[in-house]
Parts: C-alpha cells; sequence; structure tokens
C-alpha cells in the first residue's frame, strides 16, 4: 500500500484523503476492535521501529498528485495502517503540505504518544485532531485497547486535555461489549469516560460502535444503547456537544476509468472492509457498476467477501 489511499468517504469528515505516513501496519495499541487485522506490530514509539517511514517530501509530494487528480477534497487526513504518530517527521510533513493547498488537515490518532511534546506539537499544527479515548481507567484501557507497555491512560487524557486548548479537538469514543474482553459500557466505564471528557472538554465527542467485522470477537452496541449513554453523557457534560457518528456520507467524486476505479478500490480495501455501498459513496460511480468491479477482483482472487452482522463486505485478500 502507498502514502495515499481514497478520497474516501469518513462519517466524520465528508470526502477525505488519507495519508499514511509509516511504514507498515505499525501501532502503539493492539484494540480488540481494531479492523487492521492480526499482520499489526505493537511498538512503543517510533525508537522501536526499523524500517524507514515517509519522509515530509515524499508526503508532501503524494499529496500534490493526489490533488491533482481528485477534486471535492474536504480533509486531508493523516491516519492509515496504524497510528500515524509513531512518524517522527509528522510536524514538518503538515508544513510541507500546507505550503501548497489550503484544504484542512486532521489527525486521527490513538492519543498514546501525544505525551511527546514533538508529537504534541505536530498534534497542534493540524487543524482538527481526532483522538481516541475508549476508557477513563487504566483497567478498561488495557482490556479494550491493549497498549504497549508504559502507557497510562491518566497521563494520556492530560496531554489530550492541554491539546484541546490549542486546536480543536473532536474525542472518538468506540463503545462495545465482547464475552472475551468485557465491554466499557458498564456503569463505572462509562462513569469513567465521562469523568475523562470532563477533565478534556473537548470541542466535540463522538460516540461510535464497531460496525465494520473486527477481527477479534467483538460485538457493537444497539442504536437504543448508543441513544441512552449519549443522553446520560448530555446530561453529566451539558456544555459538551456529543453526537453519535452517521452511518455513512455522500461522495462527489468523479473516476471513471477501469483500472483506476478498480485501484482505488483496492486502496480503500487495503485500509479497512467496505461495503458495496460505502465503495460507491467514496467513488462517484454507481453500485451496479462498482459491483461489476469487485467480482472482477474477487475472481482474480486480490478481495474476499466477509460477512458481518448480516452485511456483506469485502477485504484485501490474504496472503
Ligand atoms: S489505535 Fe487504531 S490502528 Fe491502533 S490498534 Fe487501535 S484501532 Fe488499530
Amino acid at each position: 500500500m502507498g502514502i495515499i489511499y481514497g478520497p474516501v468517504p469518513s462519517r466524520r469528515l465528508g470526502m477525505s484523503l488519507g495519508i499514511d505516513p509509516i511504514p507498515r501496519l505499525i501501532c502503539t495499541f493492539d484494540c480488540v476492535y481494531c479492523q487492521l487485522g492480526k499482520k499489526r506490530y505493537k511498538v512503543r514509539g517510533p525508537e522501536d521501529v526499523t524500517e524507514p517511514f515517509p519522509t515530509p517530501d515524499e508526503i508532501a509530494s503524494e499529496v500534490k498528485s493526489a490533488l491533482e487528480k481528485h477534486d471535492k477534497i474536504d480533509y486531508i487526513t493523516f491516519s492509515g495502517s496504524g497510528e500515524p504518530t509513531l512518524n517522527p517527521r509528522l510536524g514538518e510533513a503538515v508544513e510541507r503540505i500546507r505550503q501548497f493547498t489550503q484544504i484542512p488537515i486532521a489527525l486521527i490518532t490513538n492519543s498514546s504518544l501525544l505525551t511527546r511534546p514533538e508529537v504534541f506539537d505536530a498534534a497542534a499544527s493540524c487543524d482538527l485532531v481526532l483522538p481516541t479515548f475508549d476508557a477513563g481507567d487504566q483497567n478498561t484501557f488495557v482490556r479494550i485497547n491493549r497498549p504497549a507497555l508504559g502507557f497510562e491512560i491518566g497521563e494520556i487524557a492530560e496531554a489530550v486535555a492541554k491539546l484541546a486548548r490549542v486546536v480543536p479537538i473532536w474525542l472518538e469514543v468506540m463503545l462495545l461489549r465482547s464475552e472475551k474482553f468485557g465491554s466499557n459500557v458498564t456503569e463505572e466505564a462509562i462513569t469513567g469516560i465521562i469523568e475523562g471528557i470532563r477533565m478534556i472538554r473537548p470541542h466535540e465527542v463522538n460516540l461510535n460502535t464497531c460496525v465494520r467485522p473486527p477481527e477479534e470477537p467483538v460485538d457493537q452496541i444497539s442504536g437504543e444503547e448508543l441513544d441512552e449513554i449519549r443522553t446520560q453523557m448530555e446530561d453529566s457534560l451539558p456544555e459538551i456537544p456529543i453526537m453519535i457518528v452517521p452511518r455513512r456520507t455522500k461522495s462527489q467524486s468523479k473516476l471513471r476509468r477501469e483500472e483506476e476505479i478498480s485501484a482505488e478500490i483496492l486502496s480503500i480495501l487495503a485500509v479497512r472492509p467496505c461495503t458495496t455501498t460505502d465503495l460507491t459513496d467514496s467513488l462517484g460511480v454507481n453500485p451496479a457498476e462498482v459491483g461489476k468491479y469487485l467480482a472482477r477482483l474477487a475472481d482474480a482472487d486480490k478481495i474476499m467477501r466477509r460477512v458481518h452482522k448480516g452485511r456483506l463486505y469485502y477485504a484485501i485478500s490474504k496472503d
């Protein structure tokens, strides 16, 4: 997979041009709901990574080429196949991109490295940061996010709170239950999350649940439960907008050539499994046409079908 993927329809950011600034599937966490599969490696920081990271010049050059091909991009988003703040030159990459576009830059991060000054400064230089906050107590944090050794949720929350004073923060809370790993929707866990949000004071909170198939046995919570938790949070935190992440957004992107569409499908699926509807929205191509390309890619063993909660998803074939 390359440095750039998409544009993809983000349920939070509209049409998002994704940047994957790390050399392979590496992350400081191993969340039970992660969609990136078991090929990812857990590290404590960039010092544990031996491969070279994409440089700011390489990232900027690929973003520039992608912007020449696609219009109607709402955000340029650092995210991708792991934790983007592992790239030690993230701040420089943001600076380089700003030299040729006014499109806002977002950072999706698991928050773990924001305690490091250089990562904090890189995050503060973005237009919007979407940090993960799935637990307000260390026990739930360890069960759900399964961090590398040495991470403390209290210290991370303090760093996110500091960041919220200098850049807009949309806090991302993934709510789930699992027989194997437990839940972060018990009364105690939700109270911990609410207290964390009160301390962080984000500009917005986005509640989410796993709508795409993770590798681990994890269940989404129902729409009714999401509504109840939102009400509880709104009552406790009346000054903070609490949103439930919408299921999907519309795309205006128009990609027409077959090879280009197939390549785009592969690059989107390399990041996460998608339904035909997700891909239709992303590519701006009608469902019948997307279905035709999906069938050809499946015939060529480049992608595979997976059914999760009664919905058909497509994913990249495993090696
Ligand atoms: S932080 Fe994101 S990439 Fe890392 S393990 Fe969790 S869900 Fe996967």
